[in-house]
Formats: structure tokens, C-alpha cells, sequence
């Protein structure tokens, strides 16, 4: 199997080269040349088979046989070794929750995937990850690539921006983990990353990649829980059509789900719902593509005003835009009906959501279920955004991490400047 580049389909790399690279040779987010029909056997019979098991029957169609099967299953195995629960919050209403993971969010899918694989091709030659957070994509790093062999980490996140709690996951590991706060804004940290990627110099002297979703082994392994839902839903007898809401930044897990969609997962529409960084919604009303200046909310994961992935979604449909809207529906939720959302399921049903399942949830409750069913993905534990939850609801909520601030920080502060930035890096070597 081959991945070509958006750019150019000409332009391929393996699955190692492409995990390596992050992005092609020319600049182009890589796509796989082929997806691959999951056969019906299989998807008729998912309930008989293990989160491995189905983890295995989808990777192995895209790492092809760049690792070899064995190896793969362990690395498999390691991916997945956490739940996937879904809970009805209301009738025909589900929380598809993707937060058992060790830093609970869905990201420690996809961290977990890609360092597994970096690891099993170590060449004793230093792998440099460079990683630009706005929390959840940190903390997953930190921990997947933790002691990892040959491979230093530089997570750089944006001062007094980030919450308490993704600050204690990012910052207390140490050794090959180098928590970086900048003083500046998430752009601040995203530009710097990106200049080094950019920089000729840099990278004749050192070699780095990236653990954001453009890299394929972050993106595509989140495809699975997709087919994992199909198994739980299976063992709850659902049948009926399935809608599926994704609260979106980056527009990563989305498409992984069309992914899913592409190998046969049968879903009726998928809801992309954003905060009020809204320019895939506004696109889909005007036709213009114009991003603004992103704007912080309480779901800080989705503070993206130029989704990386959203290519690989045009691409999906052929660049046939009606298509693409026929599929998706996008839906803008501002911060008032966030909080509302969050207060309301409360007192309902007495479940706890995070910011970011809220926004899936008003984005899944404003279309017209009929008698299909409606699944938001739950991406994170509320428990990562105690402080906007706190000031929402007056709960206490249980942490599962027990984390606490005694265990030391490894932090190093920087200025947004590019030279000190890199100057760490060299000297970290
Ligand atoms: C990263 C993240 C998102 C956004 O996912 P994308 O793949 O960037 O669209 C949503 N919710 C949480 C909790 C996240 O950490």
C-alpha cells in the first residue's frame, strides 16, 4: 500500500516513509492510493471479534506489508488496550465514549498507534517529535511516546492557555519528554513547529516528525473505533440508520470516520459540529472559504480556524462539493448553548459532559432523528475541563488519573521566538 500526496498522486511513499515524513515531499497532506471494502462477512459478524481483532482487519489494509502481521498485532494490542463505552443519554441518543484511554481522549488512539510503529522501526538514530498542542494532543504524546527508544519529544503549548490538568499530564513525565510553554497563543506554538518542518538547514542536521493528525499513523488508526461502534451497537440489537456527530477542530476524526464509511460502515449522515471557530460551517453556506482569527472557547481542542484534514475530506468526495454536504451536515454551536447543552443532559440524565461532547450533542439534537439513531463521540473526560465545568454545574467529579500538582513539573518556558526554540532543540540532542 501506498500513500500518495493531495498535491500530487504521483508523488508516493510507503507506510514507513509516510509515518516518518508526516507530510509528502511537496508539501501535501498523504492519502491512501487505495481504501479497501471490509467484506460483509466480516461487518456482519463483528460481534464475534475482539477490539484487536477488528483494530487488525482495518490497519493491515493501510500499513500493508511495511511491519509484518505479528509485529502488527502487538502493536495492535498496545493501540487498544483501553474501553470504548456507549451510554444513552436520552432515547435513541448515544454518548459513544472514546475517553478510557491513559490520558482520557480519543487522541491516545492515534498516539498510541504511531509511537508503537516509530518505536518498531528504531534505527538508533535520535527521531525528533515536534508536537503543537492546544492540550488534548500533548498529553496523548507525552504518554504514548514516554521512554520511547531513540525518540525525543518537544510539545510545545501556549502559557496560561491550556487547562490546569492537561498542564500536569504534559508537564510531569521528563526524560525524553520536553514540555514546552510559549509565550504566545496556540498559533504561536503551531507557526513554530511549522517553520522547523520548513526549515532545509534544520532538518539536514536533525530528524524530525510530527504527531499531529496530518501524520497518517496518528489519523487513520482512529478509523477503528468507528467499526467498534458497530459492535456495540450490534450488541445492543440496534439496526436502524445511524447518525453520527463528531465535535471538530482539525477535522481529524471526522475523517477517519469517513474512512470507516469508505471500508463499508454503513452511516446515514455525519454531523460536523464546531464551536464558534465556524469556517467549515460558513463554508458550507456560502461556498467561501475564509478563515478567521481563532477564538478561544471552553472546548479549546476545536479552537482551529483552518482544519488541517479538511482536504482529505474534499478529496474523499472527489472535490464534489454537493456530495460532500450531502453526506455531512456542519453546525456552528456557540458557547451559551455549550453550557446549556452541559446543564440540561445534567439534569436529565445526570451525565457529565465535557465541553466538547456538548458541542457534538447541540449539533446531533438539532437534526430531525425520525426513528434513526443519533451518536455524538464523547471525546474527552469532563474531568480534563474541570474549571469550565465547575463554573457550569455544581458537581464534583471523580478523577480517574488521580492526578496532582505534587509530582513535579519538567516544564521549560520559552518566548515565541524561533531561534531559542530551536537553539533547545539542538542542545537536547
Ligand atoms: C482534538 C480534539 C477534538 C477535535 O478533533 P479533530 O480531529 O481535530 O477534529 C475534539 N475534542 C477533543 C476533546 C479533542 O481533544
Amino acid at each position: 500500500m501506498m500513500f500518495y500526496s493531495l498535491n500530487n498522486t504521483q508523488e508516493k511513499s510507503n507506510f514507513k516513509e509516510a509515518i516518518f515524513n508526516s507530510l509528502a515531499g511537496d508539501g501535501g497532506l498523504y492519502f491512501p492510493e487505495r481504501i479497501n471494502k471490509l467484506s460483509v462477512d466480516f461487518l456482519n459478524n463483528i460481534s464475534n471479534y475482539n477490539n484487536y481483532e477488528i483494530g487488525y482487519e482495518i490497519m493491515k489494509n493501510f500499513v500493508g506489508n511495511s511491519i509484518n502481521s505479528s509485529d502488527l498485532v502487538d502493536i495492535i494490542q498496545k493501540t487498544l488496550n483501553f474501553d470504548f463505552k456507549l451510554y444513552e443519554v436520552e432515547k435513541n441518543i448515544f454518548s459513544y465514549e472514546l475517553f478510557h484511554g491513559p490520558t482520557l481522549a480519543f487522541k491516545d488512539v492515534g498516539a498510541n498507534f504511531l509511537a508503537n510503529c516509530l518505536e518498531y522501526y528504531s534505527d538508533e538514530k535520535i527521531l525528533n517529535i515536534l508536537v503543537a498542542t492546544s492540550g488534548d494532543t500533548g498529553a496523548a504524546v507525552a504518554n504514548s511516546f514516554y521512554n520511547k527508544k531513540d525518540i525525543n519529544v518537544y510539545v510545545l503549548f501556549p502559557k496560561n492557555k491550556i487547562s490546569d490538568y492537561q498542564e500536569r499530564q504534559i508537564t510531569s513525565k521528563g526524560d525524553n519528554i520536553y514540555p514546552i510553554e510559549i509565550e504566545g497563543n496556540f498559533d504561536d506554538c503551531q507557526s513554530l513547529v511549522k517553520r522547523a518542518f520548513k526549515d532545509k538547514n534544520l532538518r539536514s542536521q536533525i530528524r524530525i516528525s510530527s504527531a499531529n493528525s496530518i501524520n497518517i499513523g496518528r489519523w487513520l488508526p482512529q478509523s477503528i473505533y468507528y467499526f467498534i461502534l458497530l459492535k456495540e451497537l450490534s450488541k445492543i440489537n440496534i439496526n436502524n440508520k445511524i447518525n453520527i456527530s463528531v465535535p471538530s477542530g482539525n477535522f481529524g476524526n471526522i475523517c477517519a470516520g469517513l474512512i470507516a464509511m469508505k471500508m463499508g460502515l454503513n452511516v446515514n449522515n455525519f454531523i460536523a459540529a464546531t464551536n464558534i471557530n465556524d469556517t467549515i460551517p460558513r463554508y458550507f453556506k456560502t461556498g467561501e472559504y475564509t478563515p478567521k482569527k481563532t477564538i478561544r472557547t471552553i472546548s479549546n481542542a476545536m479552537d482551529v480556524s483552518d482544519p488541517n484534514n479538511f482536504p482529505r475530506i474534499e478529496h474523499i468526495f472527489d472535490n464534489n462539493f454537493q456530495a460532500l454536504k450531502n453526506k455531512i451536515r456542519a453546525e456552528k454551536v456557540d458557547e451559551e448553548e455549550t453550557k446549556n447543552q452541559i446543564k440540561k443532559t445534567y439534569c436529565k440524565s445526570k451525565y457529565i459532559l465535557d465541553p466538547h461532547g456538548a458541542v457534538g450533542l447541540v449539533g446531533l439534537s438539532r437534526y430531525n432523528l425520525k426513528n434513526e439513531i443519533g451518536i455524538f463521540l464523547e471525546t474527552a473526560h469532563p474531568i480534563k475541563f474541570r474549571d469550565s465545568i465547575t463554573e457550569i454545574l455544581d458537581v464534583n467529579i471523580d478523577d480517574p488519573l488521580k492526578l496532582t500538582n505534587e509530582c513535579g513539573s519538567h516544564k521549560i518556558a520559552l518566548k515565541n521566538n524561533y531561534s531559542d526554540f530551536i537553539e533547545f532543540i539542538k542542545q537536547s540532542q
